[in-house]
Parts: C-alpha cells; structure tokens; sequence
C-alpha cells in the first residue's frame, strides 16, 4: 500500500526515532508500504518519519540510479547493487568517512528542491535487518550519501541542515512557502478525515 509523504512543516520529521527491539508484523509491513512509497516516488530513500512513524527504520535502493554510481561491501564482502536493493534498515547507526564530497541531493518531504551538499564520501553503517540479524555495510558514491541522509532523517535531521548557510538562504522563500502548505494541509485533513464525506 502506498503510504502518504509527510512534508516539511510536519512536527514528526523533526521527532527523533525509537530503537525497534523486534520487527512484528506492523513493522514488516511498514517496511514493504515504504518501499512501495518510495519507488512510486522515484525516491532511492525512504526513512519512518517521512511516513508519519518515529521509528528507525529506513529503506533504501540505488539501484536504478544508473548515472550515479555507488560501492556496496556487506559484512566485509563486495556485493552487486542489485543484489543488495531494496535494502531495510532497522536501527542503523552511522560512521562517517573523513573526505568531503559535493553532490546534489533531493528529498522526498521537500518537493521540488534540490541543492548542492557537502558529505563525507564514504559510510560505514551497523544496522539489523527485519530478521534482527545484525549487518555492517561499508559504501561510497550515492548509496554512501542515500544512508547519511536517511539516518539523519531517523535522528530529526533534514538536508536543509546540513546545506551551507548560503544554500539555505537561497531557499528560504521556498521553504516558508512549502511549511505555509504542509500546514494548510494537515489543517485539512484535521477538518475531513479521509473517506468522510464532508456536507
Ligand atoms: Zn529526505
């Protein structure tokens, strides 16, 4: 099922997410309603409070994102993309390359924007999968700053704080205006609750 993008304005994106102790049936479904999201979305990242949960737990998959390429090495050993992908991640935790690299970065919860952010180049994330298994993935490239950004989102953080204060400013009319709407949104939905018929 398709699940509805909480934009930027929404409180939760700013909630930090709770540890899941065990992945139960509402957890397993969510992770495959965000896959389904974020693929109908064109998105290669999806993270729980993108979808109105905070929970960390993130999906993720570069894989047809063809002109960007990424490394991906599980446990130690390199792995093809599409082997790997779509990924879900419970509880990630990241440790960060020292190199800086540029690169543009969008957001699903800010339609429409997109800017150039530094990050470092490469990752090293230990997360669970669905089964609790624990894993360690080592990436570069655009998988490398896919997890950095779906990690912060876990933690409350969104690119705009990661963005150059230069950057942000740029982007400051659109960013009232995209918060005006979320607002108005949510607004809306206070006062029609969906499938209700409004007279
Ligand atoms: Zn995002």
């Amino acid at each position: 099922m398709k699940l509805e993008i909480r934009l930027y304005g929404d409180p939760i994106l700013r909630t930090k997410g709770k540890k899941i102790e065990k992945a139960d049936e509402h957890i397993r479904q969510l992770a495959e309603d965000m896959i389904e999201t974020m693929h109908a979305a064109n998105g290669v990242g999806l993270a729980a409070q993108q979808i109105g949960e905070a929970l960390l737990l993130t999906v993720i998959d570069v894989s047809q994102a063809e002109d960007r390429p990424s490394s991906l090495k599980l446990d130690g050993r390199e792995v093809k993309l599409e082997e790997a992908m779509p990924m879900i991640l419970m509880n990630p935790e990241a440790e960060l390359g020292k190199e800086l690299v540029e690169g543009t970065e969008g957001c699903l919860s800010f339609p429409e924007i997109s800017a150039e952010i530094d990050r470092p180049d490469s990752v090293k994330v230990r997360a669970e999968t669905l089964e609790g298994i624990p894993i360690q993935i080592e990436a570069t490239g655009l998988l490398a700053r896919a997890l950095q950004h779906e990690i912060d989102h876990l933690n409350g953080v969104l690119f705009i704080d990661r963005m150059s204060s230069a950057t942000r400013a740029g982007l400051s009319g659109r960013l009232k205006r995209l918060q005006k709407e979320a607002e108005a949104d949510r607004a809306r939905a206070r006062r029609a609750p969906a499938g209700q018929r409004v007279l």
